[in-house]
């Protein structure tokens, strides 16, 4: 099993990191992928997947738009070319948009420099995408990238999913499936085929509703797959076999 999705480099983890590394061997979570936040932490995230064998991904959170955004997409497209061949740096991201948060009409500028990026150097995206859901697909489709992506911590109905999936986009699936009043959510994962969907956690963030630790950590991912093998009605082992191959389609892993 592999976490497509855990911001393990943040300080959260710094008391217990190689610990967590070592329960999450034990429930066999091998690896996971840790997407960028903001330009700033960069050198340190590179440093804590280089260390714990784990995937990377190089881009801008839409919560932390910069100052100077055609400075740092700059400095984003020089960081990506200074570890293209690092088979660990598999994608652009985190990047997207975020109705919640400020200065939307900025976001939407950085998110198109991503995007540009993305295209231009070949790499899958990774999206952050809340309450704004028209105005992403509507960038998706202004700049079309031929390896795709993923929409993270994805919650909507199947007739949204549709949508992203049209575009070429998978969509990232974690904790949110454990609450049972995650009904359009659950509904999605029922219907679709399971080729669309990879699982994440999205740590330390996006803690299940029941979970006893406010921390998220990657340990709950079994539990999602489990959930999903549920509504999917197919075997744990079957769909932890699919939810593999489309991370190493997606990411194209060797
Ligand atoms: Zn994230």
């Amino acid at each position: 099993m592999i976490d497509s999705h855990a911001h393990l480099d943040l300080a959260d983890f710094d008391h217990d990191r190689a610990e967590l590394f070592n329960a999450m061997a034990l429930k066999g979570i091998n690896s996971a992928l840790i997407p960028a936040i903001s330009e700033q932490r960069w050198e340190n995230q590179l440093a804590i997947a280089q260390q714990y064998h784990c995937y990377f991904a190089l881009g801008i959170h839409p919560w932390y738009v910069p100052e100077d955004i055609n400075a740092s997409l700059v400095s984003l497209e020089n960081m990506l070319a200074k570890h293209a061949a690092n088979d660990r740096l598999v994608a652009v991201g985190e990047c997207g948009l975020d109705k919640l948060k400020p200065d939307f009409d900025r976001q939407q500028q950085l998110l198109s420099g991503q995007l540009k990026i993305a295209i231009n150097m070949e790499y899958p995206v990774i999206l952050h995408g809340v309450k704004c859901h028209q105005e992403l697909l509507s960038l998706l489709n202004r700049f079309p990238n031929p390896k795709g992506g993923v929409i993270h911590g994805f919650y909507g109905a199947p007739e949204l999913a549709s949508r992203y999936i049209e575009l070429g986009y998978k969509l990232g699936i974690g904790g949110l499936l454990l609450n049972p009043k995650a009904k359009k959510l659950r509904k999605t994962i029922t219907e679709l085929d399971i080729k669309h969907f990879i699982i994440e956690t999205d740590s330390p963030s996006m803690t299940p509703y029941n979970a006893t630790e406010k921390r998220n950590t990657p340990l709950i991912l079994p539990n999602v797959a489990s959930e999903i093998a549920n509504l999917q009605k197919k075997t744990t082992v079957f769909i932890l076999e699919r939810l593999n191959k489309n991370f190493s389609q997606l990411f194209e892993l060797s």
